[in-house]
């Protein structure tokens, strides 16, 4: 589609394709009640706003949104002014958070003329404080299914960018060009295959092509959203396929390299049956952390170590593991170190009942729950492994573990009351 190859000009005023209500699935029902307060309170007085994003893309999926984004005409003092529950967040590019009880938080961002990542430097988007029109809003966005709008005011969908169409088709498709849009950001390779695997959909085949053939442009994004692309593409449920296809987009080999080396020695199964265990986990409801996805994806290649004959400091091994990759997608430390303990402590917790196991002395570790967590994980549906995590499991004291965290609580209230200085009178 020639809209597609090229963006067409800001000016040229093309008008998006509105869908009526009684063409598209989206009930008011199914919008979170406090985002459709803000769109009304937006349009009463007098501005544009849509909800927009992957809101939007889900339930016209029939997939219930993880979050409700909102687009408006109002400028941030205005939606400040507008909404007393209100901060404004960012630098450059000001958008609105909106506070609401229990927590919740809803987005609230002006259109914007460009690329959220801003003037471009050697095509490189670097920063952006330039508002705009609700199309040059739809064309700035990364992918055509998360560029659609829906205006509360007469219940209709609009669409500036065939993002209706590649839904329907089950594609992932950039906006404009693709390999305009990755060198601009190149996170967004990320983002195509979170989107593609979250969906079940399709890469349009030039953006895939681009992905196999430049994945080390990956470096050029901003590191802390390399890795948090990595875990919001793995803690969704479906962490197997969204591994299958860095691997397939040969991106693997770029985040992961020591992984990829092991794939190449022992094959891929031991990845895609942990994380596809990881993904059971969250279909059960449970939401993962970034350490048990980390934990899933160092495993394998910590667990081939662990049987070679010639390692045998575990917590060496674990080292080696998480270092390098802790160090290349800059991991925070303090989830390094959760990942390399619970690691070293699945080589522990297979071996009770053997040598010189202290039992006790683990349990009290404030690390023991996450890696008892993991080697539930790692030990179900083994004969040895269930059996395994039951005598865990009685000497813990429960099923759940509580007696644990009670002991935890006494001793910390004992020692609490030996330190404890005597409070002033008021
Ligand atoms: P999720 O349901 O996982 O939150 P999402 O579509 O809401 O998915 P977000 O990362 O929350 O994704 O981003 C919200 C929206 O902002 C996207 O739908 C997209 O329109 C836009 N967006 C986010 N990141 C980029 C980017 N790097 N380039 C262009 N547009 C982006
Ligand atoms: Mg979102």
């Amino acid at each position: 589609m020639a809209m597609r190859e090229k963006l067409p000009d800001p000016t040229s005023g093309s008008e998006p394709l509105i869908v009526p209500r009684r063409e598209h699935c989206i009930s008011r029902s199914l919008i979170d009640p406090d985002a459709l307060k803000i769109l009304y309170r937006l349009t009463r007085h007098g501005h544009t706003a849509y909800l927009v994003g992957g809101s939007v893309r889900d339930l016209l999926l029939g997939r219930r949104p993880k979050d409700f984004d909102i687009s408006t005409s109002a400028h941030p003092q205005e939606i400040k002014a507008l909404f007393g529950n209100c901060r404004l967040i960012g630098r450059r590019f000001r958008l609105a958070h909106v506070f609401f009880r229990g927590g919740k938080t809803i987005e609230v961002a002006t259109f914007r003329a460009i690329s959220e990542f801003g003037a471009e430097e050697d095509g490189l988007i670097l920063s952006d404080n330039t508002f705009g029109t609700p199309w040059e809003d739809a064309f700035r966005r990364d992918f055509t299914v998360n560029a659609l709008f829906y205006d509360v005011k007469n219940f209709t969908v609009l669409d500036y960018v065939g993002g209706l169409e590649d839904l329907r088709n089950g594609i992932i498709r950039c906006i404009g060009d693709p390999s305009v849009r990755f060198r601009e950001d190149p996170i967004r390779m990320l983002r195509g295959i979170r989107f593609a695997s979250l969906l079940g959909f399709d890469l349009d085949k030039e953006s895939a092509r681009l992905i196999q053939a430049s994945g080390d442009e990956i470096w050029k994004g901003a590191m802390p959203r390399i890795f948090e692309e990595i875990v919001r593409m793995m803690g969704r449920g479906t962490a197997a396929k969204a591994f299958s296809l860095l691997e397939n987009m040969g991106l693997s080999r770029v985040l992961f390299p020591e992984i990829e080396e092991h794939i190449r020695r022992d094959g891929v199964s031991p990845y895609l049956d942990l994380l596809g265990r990881l993904d059971r986990i969250y279909a059960k409801g449970l939401e993962p952390g970034p350490w048990l996805i980390l934990s899933c994806l160092f495993y394998p290649l910590f667990d081939a170590g662990r049987r070679s004959p010639l390692e045998k400091d575990f917590t060496h091994l674990a080292r080696e593991v998480v270092d390098e990759p802790g160090i290349r997608l800059q991991i925070p430390r303090k989830i390094q170190d959760r990942v390399r303990q619970v690691l070293a402590a699945q080589v522990r917790l297979s071996a009770l009942g053997a040598g010189r196991s202290r039992p006790g002395t683990l349990i009290r570790k404030s690390w023991f729950s996450d890696a008892f967590r993991f080697f539930e994980l790692t030990a179900a549906g083994s004969q040895n492994g269930d059996d395994l995590v039951s005598r865990w499991k009685e000497l813990i004291g429960g099923a759940d573990g509580k007696p644990r965290e009670k002991e935890k609580t006494r001793r910390r209230k004992r020692r609490g009351a030996r330190n404890r200085k005597p409070v002033p009178a008021k």
